[in-house]
């Protein structure tokens, strides 16, 4: 099966006009998940990665497993207050209202090659806050990768608007 037919689609959830696309199914099939992470990997192995930085929380499941396959490190970037150590900070805007996500501030060496990964890209507010966090640090990101791009949401486009290489697997309308 494909990766885009893996992936499971619920109507109206978190709330009502909501498709919500769940990568849970793909995740759980063996040549799925395979496939995701081998894909991943041979777009960015020739790419000089430093360190791969995950979105929380579904970024934790594929950041880790491209970073094994690369042979590079993995750093969490989390909702706010769930760091132990010093942390810098981003807000950004939700449909309603903001949020923050942090970085630890020793988390990556400045002046590294960064690949930011998560699920999904909707309208780039998380991923364009992630790329602040990481040029914060003093390191570079040299792309951001997901399963899934909503193109009518324009994230994607941000992201290489701001001269950053943007990729994906699978688009839903
Ligand atoms: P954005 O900030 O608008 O680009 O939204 C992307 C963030 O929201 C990511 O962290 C996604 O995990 C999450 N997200 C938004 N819509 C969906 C969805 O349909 N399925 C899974 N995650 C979603």
């Amino acid at each position: 099966m494909s990766i885009k037919s893996l992936i499971r689609t619920i109507p109206d959830y978190p709330k009502k006009g909501i498709m919500f696309r769940d990568i849970t199914t793909l995740f759980e099939d063996a040549d799925g998940l395979r496939e995701v992470i081998d894909s991943f990997a041979a777009e960015f192995q020739d790419k000089k990665i430093d360190m791969i930085a995950g979105i929380e929380a579904r970024g934790f499941v594929i950041g880790p497993a491209v970073a094994l396959a690369l042979g590079v490190g993995f750093v969490t970037i989390r909702k706010q207050g769930k760091l132990p150590a010093e942390t810098i900070g981003v807000e950004y805007e939700l449909e309603y209202g903001t949020d923050v996500i942090e970085i630890h501030k020793d988390a990556i060496k400045p002046g590294s090659r960064v690949l930011v990964m998560d699920d999904l890209i909707a309208t780039g507010g998380t991923a364009l806050a992630a790329i602040d966090l990481v040029e914060k640090v003093g390191a570079e990101v040299v792309a951001c990768a997901f399963i899934i791009d909503l193109p009518d949401l324009g994230g994607a486009q941000k992201i290489r608007d701001r001269g950053i290489e943007e990729f994906h697997l699978v688009e839903f309308e």
